[in-house]
């Protein structure tokens, strides 16, 4: 199983998940374009995506969703809130395929578990991913804390992509008005990089080959500060194996062995 992030940020956000017999897309949330463009720049046909999960209906995981699936009839799955509230912004969807909340499902040859995460959306969900060969992918972005919940999908992950949105000084101090303050800081808003790294303390293992560091804030971080602080736990488990990567807004990132 490979995963490629193909942008991660306040300004959009997808992931491009393969099996050996299957290809889908974690959230939708740059044009349809640009979707392509990013594919078509890692040797990915645009025609051979089987499938849109999404996490959650901000335009910045979902604005690309209904062109995408409409142009190349790609279906789309997410919880039924999650849905509404996306057709309502994108359009109609190709095919809808209502997910429910703490369920699993196969998706071609990928095993799709599908879990509650803490944010002001309708019904916001995280995704774990198995293959046939028993690796496993967990992909939790835009949660304001790291609940019990998402902890028990993170452990056992061969690859775990998690938020480390902003630094809690950054954010503070910056120019952010106070009422969106409170709102990234709050329960239902972004986990912060101190939040994610203390999640990482909790859920490493020595299997964890693959950390990811997603939808970092362009205004209230700075990927070396995000970098240091789950680093600095890496190291204090003398965790040697496990990479660390972060991600971008504007570039893909790299493809990645779950
Ligand atoms: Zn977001
Ligand atoms: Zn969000």
């Amino acid at each position: 199983m490979r995963l490629t992030v193909l942008a991660s940020g306040s300004k959009g956000n997808a992931a491009l998940v393969e099996t050996p017999k299957t290809r889908f897309l974690i959230d939708a949330g740059l044009n349809c374009k640009s979707l392509v463009q990013r594919l078509n720049s890692i040797g990915v046909d645009e025609h051979s995506i089987d499938a849109i999960l999404l996490s959650h209906e901000h335009s910045d995981h979902v604005c690309g969703a209904g062109v995408f699936s409409r142009r190349f009839r790609v279906p789309v799955y997410a919880t039924q809130l999650t849905g509404e509230c996306t057709v309502n912004s994108v359009g109609d969807f190709h095919q809808f395929v209502p997910l429910h909340n703490s369920t699993s499902f196969s998706l071609g040859d990928a095993g799709v578990e599908v879990f509650s995460v803490s944010h002001d959306a309708a019904d916001p969900v995280g995704f774990r991913i198995s293959s046939l060969q028993n690796r496993h992918l967990c992909y939790v972005t835009d949660t304001g804390i790291y609940t019990s919940l998402i902890k028990q999908y993170a452990i056992g992950c061969h690859t775990l992509v998690m938020e480390s949105n902003h630094d809690e000084i950054m954010l503070m101090e910056g120019k952010y008005p106070w009422p969106l303050k409170q709102r990234v800081r709050s329960r239902t808003g972004h986990a912060s990089n101190r939040e994610a790294s203390a999640f990482l303390q909790e859920v490493w293992w020595d299997g964890m080959q693959n950390v990811i560091l997603s939808h970092l804030s362009a205004e209230n971080n700075i990927p070396a500060l995000a970098y240091q602080e789950s680093k600095r736990v890496l190291e204090s488990m003398e965790a040697s194996n496990t990479q660390l990567y972060g991600t971008r807004q504007h570039m893909v990132g790299s493809t990645i062995a779950v």
